[in-house]
């Protein structure tokens, strides 16, 4: 997601940048940090309370949904294979 800008300055006097967390453990929270990306100081600012125990499992939620999509894309495969092969058995099979 593109950083917003916050209302927060940082210690360079510049408005900070408003960030979302992908780490696991913080997953969805927000936080500021300094928008100069060269020489950045170290301001640095949980903008959220503690996430509510919701994202978490929802994203736990989407990945295992996601796992189960691949199985399934897996066994699809896996199964036209076999019939594939049954296919190319049967017409090569001398008469
Ligand atoms: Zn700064």
């Amino acid at each position: 997601m593109a950083p917003q800008m916050s209302e927060m300055k940082c210690r360079c006097g510049r408005n900070a940048m408003e960030w979302v967390s992908f780490i696991q453990k913080n997953s969805g929270r927000r936080f500021v940090r300094c928008a100069n990306r060269v020489t950045p100081c170290r301001f640095w600012k949980w903008i959220d309370d503690p996430v509510s125990p919701l994202v978490p499992s929802a994203m736990d939620l989407n990945v295992k949904k996601s796992q189960r999509i691949v199985k399934f894309l897996g066994l699809v495969m896996a199964a036209s294979l076999v019939v594939i092969f049954v296919f190319l058995r049967m017409c090569l099979r001398p008469l």
